[in-house]
């Protein structure tokens, strides 16, 4: 390759530019450097909320990149056809890329590297997505962790490298491919009328994602062993959606908690094990890919689920009117927010996989469609954790009942009042919000009373432990 030879990086969910081992190695050919999206079938198949927020993260890198003298090359249709395509105009003699984990990626990357080197093209895979990569954490007996608390034992102390500065300048080609307008991809189409809405709580791109960790590592991680569970409380960092797109690396979100830890943070060693679980979760998808298509545990394939998404118990679930208000309020924050904290996720995963005994996958596929920080990995983990039928798995005879985590977790009902209308005599903007986030097809109405409750607690919990039983479990 020559000094003029350019480089691609071919940008999947590792949207920013510091911190990046694909674009440094671009940097390192010494050519221009061409930075690519492709909007292939994997951006077809992502669930609305998802979609939109990768399209407003797409936005600001476009214009991070514009500010270094660059540009964000936009182009739709099969991954290798459009690679192949841009070294052709271009002239490019090399293709990088971070590594990405789900078996769909697996696959698409292994045909596309084998392809470009058969063209000669260098092309490469570079890690970035996770602090260890899943083939570098192995048990004694070899094969990845099935259980949380050794990995964490075995990673706690390793070395992780210190993250890399952004390139101040990318050096541009003499001429610039032909490039997609993004407003053209109508990223957004599926957010019915919820955008809007859920705009004003999304902290987007590489810039604003700095500064929150950094706040969040002078600031609250302090607190966060003990905070963390609260969910009125703006108390855990709020980066997974900054995570989930690559806006920021776990690289950087290591070392600032490391930092906080050193200075006296306690409650950081905390932070940095949850930065641990997310990595768990990604190194069980790679050993073990059916995590997203089935119970992980295939002891569980008998178990009598219900798997009918219309069914009345589970739309209710879904719309926030199980009159169960830590379930409802959880829902609702998850329809204006795109987000949801983790106890209440937990709280109404439970509800759904043991009161109303329903599938997970139902309840996966809903997050899938509403969370702004859906993530495959931890998305599957999470659910099927709380089912009770995925690895380090709460017992299946732990049913959270919402009415005590409620006197536990939000005993002033702060959480609830934030996110229920209904009952209240001047509800705050945030509960009313709910009502413009849905699609009017829903046909709710804050003035409605408060939905009576869907299942008797008790019962639903007994039916739970029943079927268990049955199960022989
Ligand atoms: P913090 O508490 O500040 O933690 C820092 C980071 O650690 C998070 O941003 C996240 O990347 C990681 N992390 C924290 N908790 C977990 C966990 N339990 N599992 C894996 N990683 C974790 N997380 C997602 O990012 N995307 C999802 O789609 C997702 N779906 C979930 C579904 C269910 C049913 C459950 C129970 C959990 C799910 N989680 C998911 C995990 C967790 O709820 C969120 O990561 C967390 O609420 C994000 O808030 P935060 O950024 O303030 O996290």
């Amino acid at each position: 390759m020559t000094d003029k030879t350019p480089s691609i990086v071919w940008l999947r969910r590792d949207l920013r530019l510091a911190d990046h081992p694909a674009l440094c190695a671009a940097l390192a050919d010494g050519g221009p450097v061409i930075v690519v999206f492709i909007h292939d079938e994997s951006v077809d198949r992502l669930g609305a909320a998802p979609k939109w927020r990768l399209g407003l993260s797409l936005a600001s890198l476009e214009r991070s990149l514009d500010e270094r003298g660059s540009r964000l090359i936009l182009r739709r249709g099969d991954a290798l056809g459009e690679l192949r395509a841009l070294v052709t105009e271009t002239g490019a003699g090399a293709v990088h890329w971070s590594r990405l984990y789900e078996p769909d990626a697996i696959a698409r990357d292994k045909v596309v590297k084998a392809a470009l080197r058969e063209e000669g093209i260098k092309a490469q895979s570079h890690a970035g997505h996770l602090m260890f990569e899943p083939w570098t954490v192995e048990t004694k007996t070899g094969g990845c962790y099935r259980v949380y608390s050794p990995m964490w034992r075995a990673v706690k102390d390793r070395e992780v490298a210190a993250p890399i500065k952004a390139p101040a300048h990318i050096p541009a080609p003499d001429s610039w491919p032909t490039s997609d307008r993004l407003d053209d991809w109508r990223m957004g189409a599926g957010m019915v009328r919820g955008a809007e809405v859920c705009l004003p709580y999304q902290r987007i791109g590489e810039a604003a994602a700095t500064e929150r960790l950094h706040a969040f590592a002078d600031g609250a991680i302090a607190d966060y062993k003990d905070a963390r569970n609260v969910p009125a409380v703006d108390a855990t960092s709020n980066l997974s959606e900054n995570l989930t797109y690559g806006e920021i690396s776990p690289r950087q979100c290591w070392h600032a908690g490391q930092r906080a830890l050193h200075q006296g943070a306690t409650g950081a060693e905390h932070w940095l094990k949850e930065l641990v679980w997310r990595e768990f979760a990604y190194h069980l998808m790679y050993h073990t890919p059916h995590i997203l298509t089935g119970n992980w545990r295939s002891d569980w394939d008998a178990f009598p689920w219900a798997t009918d998404a219309d069914h009345p118990e589970v739309i209710a679930w879904k719309q926030g009117r199980t009159g169960e208000p830590f379930v409802d309020a959880a829902m609702r924050e998850m329809y204006v927010t795109g987000k949801m904290h983790n106890r209440a996720r937990m709280i109404v995963a439970s509800y759904l996989t043991k009161h109303l005994m329903t599938h997970w996958k139902i309840g996966l596929e809903w997050f899938a469609d509403c969370l702004t920080d859906w993530d495959p990995a931890s998305n599957a983990m999470g659910w099927q954790w709380v089912a009770g039928c995925g690895p380090d798995a709460a017992p299946y005879f732990r049913v959270f009942n919402p009415e005590t985590q409620l006197e536990k977790f939000d005993p002033d009902g702060i959480y609830t009042r934030r996110w229920i209308a209904e009952g209240q005599s001047r509800p705050p903007a945030s509960a009313l919000a709910y009502f413009d986030a849905i699609p009017r097809s829903w046909g709710l109405d804050p003035k409605c009373p408060y939905p009576a409750r869907l299942v008797d607690l008790a019962r639903g919990r007994q039916r739970a432990l029943n079927a268990y039983e049955n199960r022989g479990f």
